[in-house]
């Protein structure tokens, strides 16, 4: 059994991008850019308005002009005007051009109302209320740079930037399996001994959250079965996220079957708690993560090690959480403790891990109350608060 820091250098050595695909921008969110995006064209692109009001010439005003005629008016998508005569104004809305010959512009709040004139009643300054040509970023300049992890605001850059399409790091196939005859569908009522299968839909929704589309499978308890299902599923798919099946139990055929089919097994068990009967290995760059088929263990397996091995794929780091235990906690057995947690914050804005022990890896009930798992390292007994540890934020 190795340890879960080496456990997870293991599962991050194998990950490697796959390649950069082109996607629509409305598919874009999470995902990881795999190009720089410049700016076609200046930003903002032209003098904007950004007061509704009258644009003018200050040298007028310098001058001791207050009551300026209206000469035109300029809406927002409309094309550049001409101030023909620099004693009257140009009524102009904001998102417009500015007026050729106009310098200053003046919000209504601050004019009154004359017929067929403006008088100014706040004292202003010469260019205000003007957003200048290329004063946010000029063209040809980076916006968004390769490796960002693209948010809400990018999509709006990226629109802004005329990209429809954009390169992202490609996501890997990903079959979802879950394994057991004890298991029936969500549908079917099963009988005293059979329970309803849930894993595979908690695990193919979070990967929806994640953008990772995954179809999912069953296997029944029998070797040459699940030894032909692999074998036409690895045509298809880069990885295989399972769940069930790598205890010791007389009836857990995964770890025997993936290595006949020549899977290279990276590691077979983890000094952690809950998920320790993990098996992770490799076949060329297709790789397999059997989590133990209890719901809580394979929450936690998914998100300590799948997770960070998916944002490398993508070219991206999975940046580490720190927290502030906030009740004493003792744990005898030598092993990392993944405890469910639910997390406050402070006054002083620190994270504070309240701790609450589950009724065991089978209740999925209690995790979801709670916002993750703090990781209590094997080697110490005692917890106690205010000491800090990671957190895996589910
Ligand atoms: P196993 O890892 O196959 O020994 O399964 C451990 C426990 O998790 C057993 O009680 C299983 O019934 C349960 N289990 C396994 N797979 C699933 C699943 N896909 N959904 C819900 N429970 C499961
Ligand atoms: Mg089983």
């Amino acid at each position: 059994m190795i340890s879960v820091k080496e456990a997870l250098a293991r599962v991050i050595s194998t990950a490697q991008v796959i390649g950069v695909e082109s996607i629509s921008i409305h598919n874009a969110i999470g995902r990881t850019l795999a190009e720089d995006i410049y700016a076609d064209r200046s930003m903002p692109p032209f003098d904007r308005v950004t007061m509704d009001g009258i644009c003018i010439n200050y040298d007028n005003y310098e001058s001791g002009q207050r009551i300026f005629a209206v000469e035109s008016i300029a809406a927002a998508g409309s094309p550049t005007v001409t101030l023909q005569d620099k004693s009257k104004c140009v009524e102009i809305m904001t998102g417009a051009p500015l007026a050729v010959s106009a310098d200053t512009v003046i919000r209504y709040e601050d004019l009154k109302e004359l017929d067929g004139a403006f008088e100014i009643l706040e004292p202003t300054v010469r260019g205000k209320n003007i957003h200048t040509k290329g004063s946010d970023h000029s063209k040809g300049t980076v916006l968004l740079s390769k490796n960002k992890r693209i948010k809400a605001i990018d999509i709006n850059i990226l629109a802004s930037a005329g990209k429809s399409i954009v390169e992202v790091y490609c996501s890997p196939k990903v079959a979802v399996i879950s394994s057991g005859d004890e298991l029936v569908e969500i549908d079917e009522t099963p009988t005293d001994y059979q329970i309803r299968k849930s894993n595979v839909y908690m695990l193919q929704s979070r990967l929806q959250e994640l953008g990772v589309e995954s179809k999912t499978f069953h296997f029944v308890d029998n070797s040459d079965y699940i030894y032909s299902e692999i074998k036409v599923i690895l045509e298809d798919y880069d990885v295989l996220l399972m769940s069930g099946g790598v205890s010791k139990g007389k009836f857990d055929f995964i770890p025997e079957v993936l290595e006949h089919l020549g899977f290279e097994k990276l590691f077979h068990g983890v000094a952690q708690r809950p998920g320790k009967p993990f098996w992770f290995g490799r076949m060329g760059e297709q790789k397999v993560f059997a989590f133990p088929g209890n719901p809580v263990s394979t929450l936690a397996c998914f998100h300590k090690y799948f997770v960070p091995w998916l944002y490398k794929v993508r070219g991206l780091e999975c940046q580490p959480f720190k927290v502030v235990l906030a009740n004493n906690v003792s744990f005898k057995p030598d092993l990392d403790y993944f405890a469910q947690a639910s997390i406050s914050q402070s006054e002083d804005g620190r994270y504070l891990a309240t701790v609450k022990h589950g009724n065991g890896s089978g209740d999925m009930v209690s995790p979801s109350s709670m916002d993750g798992f703090i990781e209590l390292p094997k080697g110490k007994e005692v917890f106690e608060v205010g000491e800090v540890y990671d957190f895996i934020r589910f």
